[in-house]
Formats: C-alpha cells, structure tokens, sequence
C-alpha cells in the first residue's frame, strides 16, 4: 500500500469508527425510552451492584445481595430476549469492526477504500475512459493494426499481468496525434487500477504546473500532486513536448521525477509526438538514459 494514502485511510476509518460508535449511543438511547420497564431494570441492577460492593467492602454476608443480583441479570436477559433487543454495535465492516485490519492483514475493506482512493487520484483532469476491451484495431483494415494489436498484447500480458515483475520500467510510445498512444496508455491505467496498482495519468502540460506549483512553493491543491507523480507505482505522463519550457524547472523537475522514478523502480509511460531525433534535440543527450534499452519498451508508431 502506498504510504501517499496512509494517512487518508486513517482519517477515513477514524471517522467510520466514530460513527459507529455514535449510532450504538443513539440505538441505545432509543432503545431504553422505547422500553421503560427495561430502563427501570438496568437502574436497579446498578443499584444492586453498589450494594453488593458495599457489602463485600464492609466485609459483611452478600449472600441476598448476590441472589437479587443474579435475578435481575436473568430478568434482563429473558427481557431482551423477548423483545429482541440489540445492543451490538452497528459497523460499516463486521469482519474488521471498522479497524480495517483482521489478524494484523488489511481487511477485504480497506482494500476497497484504498481501491476507491486509486481511482480518485488517477488524474487531475479527467482520465478517458478507455479499457482493453475497447480496443478496435483487431477487426480494422489501418496498416498500422497489426503492430498496434502486437503493442496492445504486450502491454495486457507482459506488462499489466505481470506488473511485479516486469523488466521494462521506461516506456516511450511515439508517433503522430490520432494514432492511439493515449488510448493504449488510458487501457493500461484502468487494468492497473482494476488491480490495486497506483496510477497517475497527467498530460505533460499539467505536468509542468505541478513542478511548478513546487518550484514556487504555491501550496495549492496541485501541490499534493507533486508527492503522488513521484510516489505511483504507474506514471503516465501524455503528450511530452508539448509542454512550455521554463527556466528551472520543465527539464529539472522532468528529469529528476524520472531519475528518482528510476531508481525506486517504478514504471512510466511516456506518449509523445516527437521521434527519437526530436526528442534528444528538445531534451537533450540526457534523455536516452531514461530510453535505455535494457529497462525501456521504446516504440515509433
Ligand atoms: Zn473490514
């Protein structure tokens, strides 16, 4: 689990622990003016109990205040029995009692919150909704087809199905706008979400705001961002090149995102429209590094 959500799934189950814990107070509320008889039973027990206290302290015989003690208990529980009272506490989760943990392992909720929180932060504008399944270039005549079905098999098997241990981490699709680069990359997205694997999907000029959100340290809602663009397990950064280049921070924070991506093992998918040439003339000899072929799937399409 990434730590990036941590603190967010605790806030989350604080709060369900908390509602629970308010809606048993008011169940039991509820219960006790709906039923005075039985009020009026707890009342006496209490008062039972201080005798019998009381007694033992003294070092007196407790023997009668022990007997109406073990009445009353019998009274109440036929009572409750009777009139199908519940006082158990009503979680959101039974397995975990809304603690998110059973036996030390994340509960089957958690997951799922931790689940919900992936898709929330997916992207900062709305991701496409692509999948594999959309996929038309199987039944389509383009001469482009056969690669891009070569492509699409690739990154479903060697990559999605296999994402612990794929050897690529660098991936660097290239080729002219209305090919389908963002959508083979949005189709990689939802199956990685699909299976609890962080995922960001960020056009490069969302991108540079983010970077330059931190350079300015503005601290607006972009500014978490910064942490999740290093943090996800799957970066997809859509359109390079097509970004504005400022002083400082386009090619520092681009490299050093990649650079620290690297070396924490973590995977990007990098859409762009410039070819190889195009590329090292904007970003210069240092981006082969990250093209390097022992770790990157780098394709022209
Ligand atoms: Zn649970």
């Amino acid at each position: 689990m990434l730590k990036y959500f941590g603190q967010r799934l605790d806030t989350i189950y604080t709060a369900k622990r908390a509602i629970a814990k308010e809606n048993f107070e008011k169940s039991n509320r509820a219960i006790l003016s709906a039923h005075p008889a039985f009020a009026q039973m707890l009342k006496e027990k209490k008062t039972a109990e201080l005798d019998l206290a009381r007694k033992k302290a003294r070092g007196e015989n407790f023997t009668d205040e022990e007997n109406i003690l073990a009445q009353l208990n019998i009274k109440i529980a036929d009572y409750v029995k009777t009139n199908s009272l519940s006082f158990a506490p009503k979680y959101v989760c039974s397995t975990c009692k809304d603690s998110g943990y059973v036996n030390g392992k994340p509960c089957k909720c958690l997951i799922k919150e931790y689940n919900n929180l992936l898709h929330e932060n997916k992207s900062v504008s709305p991701m496409p909704r692509f999948t594999f399944e959309n996929n038309t270039y199987p039944t389509s005549s383009d001469p482009k087809a056969a690669g891009m079905n070569k492509l699409y098999k690739i990154m479903s098997e060697k990559v999605c199905d296999n994402f612990d241990n794929c050897k690529w981490q660098n991936f660097i699709f290239s080729g002219a706008s209305g090919i389908g680069k963002t959508s083979l990359a949005v189709a990689v997205a939802n199956r990685l979400l699909d299976k609890n694997v962080s995922v960001f999907y960020v056009s490069s000029f969302e991108l540079i705001n983010i970077f330059l959100d931190k350079h300015t340290h503005k601290q607006t809602s972009l500014s978490k961002m910064f942490d999740y663009v290093n943090e996800c397990e799957m970066l997809i950064i859509d359109n390079l090149g097509a970004e504005p280049i400022y002083k400082n921070v386009t090619f520092e924070y681009l490299f050093s995102t990649l650079e620290k991506r690297l070396a924490n093992k973590k995977k990007t998918i990098i859409c762009t429209q410039l070819g190889g040439q195009a590329l090292i003339n904007r970003y210069g000899e240092t981006f082969l590094k990250f093209a390097n072929k022992k770790f990157s799937l780098s394709v022209e399409l």
